[in-house]
């Protein structure tokens, strides 16, 4: 199977992914025609060569994501990642940014919460998008769901939240903290692709219902994506609830433990 075969193969997922959002309106069938049926993969040749990576993988460090298969086609004023450490690469992204006008969510913010936490952290949270705390400090995860977080991270997980990465898929507030929608997904998840492609950790956490059915590509509710690792761009993601359920459902609390206990071993392996 190409290179290419594997992109349309992707594309498609994605197009799927999409359209199962459309009740907000994105036709099935005008996101599938969008992206032609690719070749069935002929079995006797190599796997897709993988596109070059920023740095090679040593013995101990996390599997690098192999290429951006999976992530978007690349915007033509992307930056090139390509020989900058993640610092510089997170720096290059977050430039890119810049005052972001490229959806609607633009109006309505008071900043852009691009994400922190360590440059080249082994684990990463990605929550769905800013609140009225984050919004106002620019800063993701603050508040009481970010104090949760907190404790998740340090009292469970017993790592300093300064050594993780936090982030959203979405960088700006949706107005009334209503779900974010397909055009400002589409618009905003090159971002989320190249910061987690800077950072490159070895898992990725997703908090909540939205941001595990973006990474995981799917329209399975959290409580059925729980606690069962999948994958993102190469990486393992670990779905489980979001730290402001929990404020709601604090007996939910056992689960996410579970779900931690299951990320504390996938990062000793
Ligand atoms: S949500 Fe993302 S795409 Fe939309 S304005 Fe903010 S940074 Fe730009």
């Amino acid at each position: 199977m190409s290179e290419r075969d594997d992109v349309l193969r992707e594309l498609r997922a994605r197009a799927r992914y999409y359209a199962s959002l459309s009740s907000l309106g994105v036709p099935a069938a005008w996101t599938e025609s969008l992206v032609p049926e690719p070749p069935a993969p002929a079995a006797s040749r190599p796997p897709a060569l993988a596109a070059s990576t920023r740095r090679a993988a040593a013995p101990s460090a996390p599997p690098a994501p192999q290429s951006l298969l999976g992530a978007a086609p690349p915007p033509p004023d992307a930056p090139d990642l390509n020989g900058l450490d993640a610092p510089q690469a997170l720096q290059a992204v977050r430039d890119w940014i810049g005052d972001c006008q490229r959806c609607k969510l633009a109006a309505g913010r008071k900043s852009i919460v691009f994400g922190q936490g360590h440059p080249q952290a082994r684990l990463m949270f990605v929550g769905e998008a800013p609140g009225a705390d984050e919004d106002v400090q620019g800063l993701a995860f603050v508040g009481r769901a970010g104090q949760l977080l907190t404790d998740i991270i340090e009292k469970g997980l017993k790592l300093p939240r300064a050594e993780v990465y936090i982030c959203n898929v979405i960088k700006c507030r949706p107005p009334g903290n209503r779900n974010p929608e397909p055009d400002e997904i589409l618009a905003c998840q090159p971002f989320l692709e190249r910061q987690i492609l800077s950072v490159r950790p070895r898992l990725i956490v997703g908090l909540g219902k939205f941001a595990c059915q973006f990474l995981l590509k799917t329209a399975e509710p959290i409580t059925r994506l729980r606690g069962k690792m999948g994958s993102y761009l190469g990486i393992d993601v670990m779905p489980t609830y979001h730290p402001a359920y929990l404020l709601r459902n604090p007996g939910a609390k056992r689960d996410v433990w579970e779900d931690m206990k299951v990320v504390l071993q996938r990062l000793r392996d």
